[in-house]
């Protein structure tokens, strides 16, 4: 047994997330929880919602509510749709807790004391009616290169010119309209992240199981151009961090925040204290995840993230964590994803388009959308979601393979024997070869699911079911019952005991579906198995039985038109 911590990238907090932000880190974090936990490991699984920076700001003044109020309301919806995606977080935390306020100014006065951040004086622009400085981006204006009325102070939306603000024509507010902008000087902390790079260099370097993909968008970073650049850590906004040092005011820095990036990835760590408190447990109950002088020594810790996301996951959390000289566990693998597109084009949140997290699961329990975004989860290369494939999908894996299996084996079984395992006769050949094939099955999908190898583990759990159904076919119980009735209990016990065992394996990507197996065929006992002979015959001769609701209902062309449709844009 060994111990593994797992983190999912954390979702911002304004809105809901579409299947593409699900399917890029929470979900196969889910996954491989769920996984670790049925073979026995000590699994803590923490995630959270990233609280702070401007859009927040700005999406609570668009709902016409105070930030804190807005942001306590989005976390308890994002909380809701993870419980009903059955995600199985040990704590789903808020980047606003006292835990991370506390941990990220103590960090930032580690980083001080280190000689790894410094003042420097920039020139931003400020609007005098807003009262506050803008971020690139919340400033507008007209495009010096197009002439696009609406093109933003970091880029041309039309053009995809990088721009600068002082670039733009006309610029003004995107919060206000207001119109009158003047740059001024502004002080902000800079992390001297450049100094860390040879650190940072050696300790990727050690890190020989990383996929390539990982280590070369890191190395970029590191090494190309002018190599790794420091980074500004404040900003002059009001919600946030206070840019505090040991309980007091940060010289120079009065009424300035922490920069959401420089938060964010420290919930990681706050997250656990969260837990530790809403949980009843003491420090060291924490510590021991996070500390490498506390017990942190044997965690393994595994993190879920998109593939914009490995720069910040590879260099500036580690260099925050390095730089504080401090005994922090640093990660030691990192699983990242390409993007989910949608229909012929990409989920988009601004236009609405694609299907939403709470949409999702008005239309269907979530077992159908685990089982088809695991099943394509975008690992090696960009994804599509199509409602083709997914109609196909669940008719075909979910109701004709698995529910359909589930379905003949317990209601021939009522029929010709009752509601319970029969008794009578002995494994044969076929039972024999359905063992040998079951057993190397599932010895690959135990190796592609300790690799993280998602997709394949998919298609290997699929195969699993399948070969039942193929037995089951070939030994036609039904067939048997007329000639040899104690042939046709063997069999009917051996797909009894199968049907248990799906259970067990399917439970990581289809939980709610295996909890209804499970309850229907009386199985306590969810053990994964080590012996593959002995968890088929589990369920004893007079072990009781009922047959259960059908797992999974077919999806129409009607459904899937009418879906198809109702997403293509515009949402809400
Ligand atoms: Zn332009």
């Amino acid at each position: 047994m060994a111990r593994h911590l797992i983190t999912s990238a954390i979702p911002y907090i304004n809105g809901v997330k579409h299947l593409g932000n699900l399917v890029g880190s929470q979900l196969p974090a889910d996954l491989y929880a769920r996984y670790l936990r049925a073979r026995g490991h000590e699994v803590l699984f923490l995630c959270a919602t990233d609280e702070h920076g401007t859009p927040a700001e700005l999406a609570a003044a668009k709902a016409g509510k105070a930030v804190a109020e807005y942001c306590a309301e989005m976390h308890r919806v994002q909380a809701d749709l993870a419980a009903g995606f059955r995600l199985s977080f040990d704590h789903f935390g808020r980047s606003s807790s006292d835990h991370n306020r506390r941990l990220t100014q103590h960090l930032a006065v580690k980083l001080f004391e280190a000689g790894l951040i410094e003042e420097r004086a920039e020139r931003q622009v400020y609007s005098v009616a807003d009262g506050r400085f803008l971020p690139d981006r919340y400033i507008e204006g007209t495009c010096p290169n197009c002439g696009y009325e609406k093109a933003r102070g970091d880029q041309c939306e039309n053009c995809t010119k990088q721009l600068d603000p002082t670039d733009l024509i006309e610029p003004r507010s995107a919060i206000s309209g207001a119109t009158e902008l003047e740059v001024r000087e502004t002080k902000h902390l800079y992390l001297l992240q450049s100094t860390l790079r040879d650190r940072l260099a050696q300790w990727i370097d050690g890190k020989r199981d990383w996929p390539v993909l990982t280590t070369s968008i890191a190395k970029k970073w590191l090494f190309d151009g002018d190599g790794l650049q420091d980074r500004g850590i404040t900003r002059d906004l009001d919600w946030g961090i206070p840019a505090q040092f040991e309980g007091a005011p940060w010289s120079g820095m009065e009424g300035k925040v922490f920069y959401v990036w420089f938060d964010a990835p420290i919930e990681y760590i706050a997250c656990a204290a969260e837990w530790a408190e809403a949980t009843g447990r003491s420090d060291a109950d924490w510590e021991r995840w996070w500390r490498t002088d506390k017990g942190a020594e044997d965690v393994r810790y595994t993190q879920f993230m998109g593939k914009d996301n490995v720069p910040f996951h590879t260099l500036s959390f580690p260099a925050t964590l390095i730089g504080s000289g401090e005994p922090w566990k640093l990660v030691d693998y990192i699983k990242s994803f390409n993007y989910l597109n949608y229909d012929g084009g990409q989920f988009s949140t601004s236009q609405g388009r694609g299907v939403f997290m709470d949409d999702a699961l008005d239309l269907l329990p979530a077992d159908y959308w685990r089982w088809w975004l695991l099943s394509h989860v975008p690992e090696t290369s960009d994804a599509e979601f199509t409602w083709e494939n997914f109609q196909l999908s669940v008719n075909k894996d979910l109701a004709d393979v698995l529910g359909n299996f589930v379905s003949r084996v317990t209601k021939f079984c009522r029929s010709k024997f009752g509601e319970a395992v029969p008794e009578g006769g002995a494994w044969g050949p076929q039972e024999q070869t359905l063992v040998e094939e079951l057993s190397a099955r599932l010895a690959a999908y135990e190796r592609h699911m300790e690799a993280m190898e998602i997709r394949k583990a998919a298609a290997e759990l699929r195969a699993i079911w399948v070969a039942g159904n193929e037995y089951l076919q070939a030994a036609a119980p039904w067939a048997a019952f007329k000639e040899d009735p104690a042939r046709a209990a063997v069999i009917v016990r051996l797909s009894l005991n199968l049907a248990r065992l799906y259970a067990v394996l399917s439970e990581p990507f289809i939980p709610d579906a295996a909890r209804t197996l499970r309850d229907a065929l009386g199985a306590e006992d969810a053990d994964w198995p080590t012996d593959l002979r002995a968890a088929l015959e589990a369920l004893p001769a007079g072990h009781a039985f009922r047959v259960p609701e059908n797992l999974f209902a077919k999806i129409d062309d009607a459904q899937r038109e009418d879906w198809a449709q109702r997403f293509a844009g515009t949402r809400g």
